[in-house]
């Protein structure tokens, strides 16, 4: 990674400048500076003053302003505050221009326009935290800004801007030390607070970013009313795995939103449901239903079997795949891995495709998934969990192919020798989940059973 240049000015509460370094000078085509304001536009001095005045002595703070470059040009600036413990002692800005970021290409780890980390960045941050086995329990958010549209409409898109650089900082603010913030989408944010493991601490952020956000409107007199909207949910209690723990954060801030915005909302599962198939929350009783729809299609295969009736592959693993909604699933012979049944689905909308052409997997003879077995003869495969460097084989097939989980299963007979593969796709619902596994080690057995496996 570039890295991009710091600057540091040394000032006092009046902004008078004591020390600044040479590259800034450059920066703003003057040999001396004595007050910033000379080169901070009036509206952003305030905030400057007001941020500085926020922050304790001998702690640090964050904020960002406008400054006048040697082109007259006004640029955006990430900066620090560090205040020294003397009482009116001086103050450091630790400044970084988001221009200059943004062109020196750094926004694989930065949002180019607010600083915070950006979208793949809080994601994998958020997915290290979730395969750590030393993580304890923590809370994630998504945040959005209500009604942003008309912001823009009203006001232009380049107000629309410094409304997300204000959001984005309070926010920042706000969080702290408990946690990382990114910028996800035009208006929206996600909030990891790894450091939050108990409600009443959450209430307390929560309410802060909320009421930061709509106060600094009010009370500046300007005409915008500016509001967010939070969903969020606590990882592992509510979600194991971060396409749950997303998508629980994600129906929580759609539910803020249709409520009338302006509020977070905390996920509950008595009072907001359960994940149910293709992603929608279901009630506890309906999502007890739907289990109870596995159990039964499970006993009534088994009973068939106990009372003479053989199944298909064809029918076992189409009524699989209908009931636990999985994406792929291929019956792979081990001589050449080749499939001799399959079935796909969820490739586009309601269609599901039987005995797909012939489909190699050759990947399966690879030692790394051989090394996943486990002594039900089921190895799970998950792309967040490989080691990409060490695993790299398993990773850029199912990269390639977007596959999010496999699992696959032992599959032997006097007759036959090979596997059977649960695939579920990146883009898509289906979750493998940990319950579900286990009922997969009871379908491997019954496939084993059926009349046509050879
Ligand atoms: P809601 O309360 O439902 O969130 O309503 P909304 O109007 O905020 O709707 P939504 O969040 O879907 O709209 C986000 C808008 O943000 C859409 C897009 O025009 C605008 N936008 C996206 N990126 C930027 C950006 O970088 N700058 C500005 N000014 N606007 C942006
Ligand atoms: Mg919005």
């Amino acid at each position: 990674m570039k890295q991009f240049k710091k600057f540091y000015i040394s000032i006092d509460k009046d902004l008078n400048v004591l020390k600044c370094n040479d590259v800034f000078l450059q920066y703003i085509g003057t040999d001396q500076i004595f007050n910033l304001d000379q080169i901070i536009p009036p509206q952003d001095v305030m905030q400057l003053r007001n941020a500085i005045f926020a922050v304790n002595p001998g702690s640090t703070g964050f904020t960002c302003f406008r400054v006048r470059t040697y082109i007259g040009k006004l640029n955006w600036m990430a900066s620090n505050i560090e205040k020294s413990l003397a009482f009116d002692g001086p103050i450091t800005l630790d400044m970084t221009d988001i221009q200059i970021m943004k062109s020196e290409n750094i926004s694989g780890t930065y949002d180019k326009m607010t600083g915070l980390l950006s979208k793949q960045a809080v994601i994998d941050y958020l997915h290290e935290l979730i395969e750590d086995p030393e993580s304890g329990s923590f809370y994630t958010f998504l945040m959005d800004i209500d009604h942003f549209k008309t912001v823009n409409d009203t006001f232009g898109h380049m107000r629309g801007d410094e409304v997300i650089i204000d959001v984005a900082h309070i926010l920042q603010d706000c969080v702290g030390e408990n946690g990382v913030v990114g910028r996800i989408g035009g208006d929206e944010f996600m909030l990891v607070l790894e450091k939050i493991n108990t409600e009443a601490k959450l209430r307390e952020i929560l309410g802060k970013i909320k009421d930061t956000v709509r106060d600094k409107y009010h009370n500046y007199g300007d005409k915008l009313d500016i509001t967010v909207s939070l969903g969020g949910a606590l990882f592992p209690d509510n979600a194991r795995d971060y396409d749950s723990l997303f998508m629980l954060a994600d129906h929580m801030l759609y539910t803020a939103k249709i409520k009338g915005r302006n509020r977070y909302i905390i996920y509950q599962p008595q009072v907001h449901g359960i994940i149910g198939l293709n992603g929608k929350m279901v009630t506890p009783v309906e999502h007890l239903s739907m289990n109870s729809s596995k159990v039964s299609m499970i006993r009534d295969l088994m009973r068939d079997y106990l009372t003479g009736k053989s199944h298909t592959i064809r029918e076992i693993i189409e009524r699989v795949s209908k009931t636990y909604d999985i994406d792929y699933i291929y019956v792979i012979k081990k001589a050449d891995y080749k499939s001799v049944a399959g079935i796909e689905k969820n490739v586009e909308k309601d269609k599901v495709i039987i005995n797909p052409s012939e489909t190699q997997l050759p990947i399966l003879a690879s030692e790394n998934i051989t090394a996943f077995f486990d002594a039900n003869r089921m190895a799970v495969v998950n792309i967040h969990e490989i080691d990409k460097e060490k695993k790299a084989d398993i990773y850029s097939f199912m990269d390639e192919k977007a596959f999010r989980s496999m699992v696959v299963c032992l599959l032997t007979t006097d007759d036959f020798d090979g596997y059977v593969t649960f695939i579920s796709r990146k883009d898509s619902a289906c979750r493998l989940s940990e319950a579900s596994l286990a009922d997969l080690v009871y379908i491997t057995s019954l496939l084993e059973f059926s009349s046509d496996l050879k």
